[in-house]
């Protein structure tokens, strides 16, 4: 022990005399300091590295086999709405390779520049659908699950609404958000090409998800609202069963509800294992991307499965007929997805009646923009409705109005009100979204334009305040993916309307905060790159939603004063919602495609 003693006091005076000894650690560590996009690159994708502070050094970009620099760019400060960042632009560099970013002591992690770059991150999110599938498939988490879907919330029946996607790093099967699955997945589908192995995978993927759609159509045509979701209080269905149908086995008994008490009062009490349909119809905009997602479906499986297209293209028109003849509402949401709607239907059909419909959709939205307002001032979003004229602004569908728009022009562009429709996708993509991205480092969009007192962050642009994230005192809110994707889905097809290859710059960079270049270093795509938020530790079921690769997170999240938050596995931030999932995945393949 004495002996032991001696050695270590002198070791501890040995270098403590000698400093080199003293500067030499026994591991060297190394700042990430510079920040790329964790997924990659396709070749002529802009190219924009971030680093916090200001930096005017030069940066070298070193293939990682040949250590060879290849290309050099020098930082230059982009001080804005987070701070204190430098910016550098490598786009130049389009020769396919492995490579790293160093800036003297500072580095990146490394990178791929290929046309094939995203082909394993679009891999890994197909797969996360079939690890969220719901029923009895070979591939969900926890298969076979919930093959006693559910009880008719209005008769106490037993339907079989089995099979689809949970969502939300949990059980539930909303409607409204689980169908941007099959939009993200469809669109991905259309827009890969016909020899990419992964169009199989998503085909098989849209199948199982369609079953769930397809039984919650009802013969009026609506769809209802979901199973598994909250039907008198919050996560009151959220919860794994037995899978046979009836109540512990047996047969069901449904009470007719007594004076002042409603069907799922009456429900919920008889049934602790069976889930109970909610069987209003879901909200427009989500009866609209139902008809958008079997039309769709109807086309790109028309060659191998006839009759089964046909079934969806009927039940397409179904949907679409009830929409028309029950809609009262006119706004910027139901628009956007009525027109989206219509285009599919009328590409699918080449009936006139569809294109007719989306182009009078398209006179509202036009009607809706903001336009002429002061040259300081922001211009060319969007109002909510004709009777409200607050900013437009839904975390759901994000920008789906704009890229609906983009969508009809690319259908329709010989029509006379095309220069029109090119004209508000030109006023929203430059004049709102273009102009508000350069207020911040990372050239993301805003969540929103806010009237009335500031919503938090002092951020004020002309008239309106604006915010990048939701404000965390909202009883919900969530992460920005969902909006930042949209955007970007939107801004491609805006480049390629308006031939303006800055918007599609502008696409990559909501893209590159996603999968890491934020002030965090994180990518939000569960096994893409590093560093993500910790995971959602679920909170009313065992077992909880386990890490699932692909998964796309709710996304980074902002404080009150509008500064960006990773959380600590809050739901808000670390939850996996479809939405999210969906854009991110279309985004990935819009980059894609135009290689
Ligand atoms: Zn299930």
């Amino acid at each position: 022990m004495k002996k032991l003693m001696f050695i270590l006091v002198t070791l501890i005076l040995a270098s403590a005399g000698d400093p080199e000894a003293q500067a030499q650690r026994i591991s060297r560590d190394l700042n990430v300091d510079l920040l790329i996009n964790q997924a990659g690159y396709v070749p002529d994708a802009g190219k924009i590295i971030v680093t916090k502070g200001t930096v005017t050094r030069p940066f070298d970009v070193i293939d990682l086999v040949t250590r060879k620099v290849v290309f050099s760019g020098a930082f230059k400060p982009d001080p804005g709405d987070f701070g204190s960042f430098s910016t550098g632009d490598f786009s130049p560099l389009t020769k396919e390779g492995h490579y790293y970013i160093k800036c003297d002591t500072l580095r990146s992690y490394p990178f791929e520049i290929s046309g094939s770059a995203y082909r394993e991150t679009i891999g890994k999110i197909i797969g996360y659908f079939s690890l969220q599938r719901c029923g009895s498939s070979t591939t969900g988490y926890m298969s076979p699950c919930h093959l006693d879907d559910g009880i008719r919330m209005d008769n106490g029946k037993h339907q079989d609404v089995s099979g689809g996607w949970h969502d939300a790093s949990d059980l539930r099967k909303w409607v409204g958000a689980t169908i941007y699955g099959m939009i993200g997945l469809s669109k991905t589908y259309e827009l890969l090409d016909e020899k990419n192995p992964a169009r199989e995978k998503i085909l098989d993927e849209l199948l199982w998800g369609n079953q769930y759609f397809l039984k919650m159509q009802e013969p009026q045509g609506y769809i209802m609202n979901y199973v598994g979701g909250d039907v008198k209080k919050h996560s009151d269905s959220n919860r794994w069963t037995d899978n046979i149908p009836g109540k512990e086995g047996g047969e069901l008994s449904f009470v007719k509800p007594s004076a002042g008490k409603s069907t799922a009062d009456m429900l919920l009490f008889d049934s602790n294992d069976d889930r109970v349909i909610r069987t209003d119809p879901v909200d427009l905009v989500a009866q609209y991307n139902f008809v958008t997602s079997e039309a769709i479906m109807a086309r790109i499986i028309k060659t191998d499965n006839p009759d089964y297209a046909g079934n969806c293209l009927e039940a397409a028109i179904r949907c679409f007929d009830w929409c028309v003849k029950t809609a009262k509402e006119v706004n910027t949401g139901v628009i956007g997805a009525s027109i989206q709607a219509a285009n599919e239907l009328f590409k699918t059909t080449k009936q006139d009646s569809y294109a007719n419909f989306a182009v009078e959709q398209a006179a509202l939205l036009n009607d809706l923009q903001a336009i002429n307002q002061s040259v300081e001032g922001v211009s060319g979003f969007f109002y909510t409705s004709p009777s409200n004229k607050d900013p437009f602004k839904d975390i759901w569908q994000g920008c789906l109005e704009f890229i609906s728009l983009c969508d009809l022009i690319e259908t329709l562009p010989f029509h006379k009100d095309a220069p029109g429709w090119k004209n508000i996708v030109s006023n929203y993509s430059k004049l709102y979204l273009k102009n508000m991205t350069r207020k911040n480092c990372f050239g993301i969009v805003p969540y929103g334009l806010f009237t009335g007192k500031d919503p938090g962050g002092n951020r004020k642009a002309g008239n309106y305040w604006y915010r990048y994230f939701m404000q965390p005192e909202l009883s919900w809110w969530v992460g920005i993916n969902s909006n930042l994707a949209s955007a970007g889905v939107g801004l491609i097809k805006a480049s390629k309307v308006l031939k303006d290859p800055e918007l599609k710059a502008l696409a990559q960079r909501q893209l590159d905060w996603i999968t890491g270049v934020n002030p965090f270093n994180s990518s939000t795509i569960v096994s893409v790159g590093y560093n993500h938020p910790v995971h959602f530790g679920g909170s009313t079921f065992l077992p909880s939603t386990p890490v699932l690769p692909g998964a796309v997170l709710n996304g980074l999240g902002g404080d009150s004063a509008d500064q960006p938050v990773i959380g600590n596995g809050n739901w808000q931030i670390s939850e996996y919602w479809t939405p999210m999932v969906a854009y991110t995945l279309w985004l990935i393949a819009e980059i894609s495609e135009t290689e």
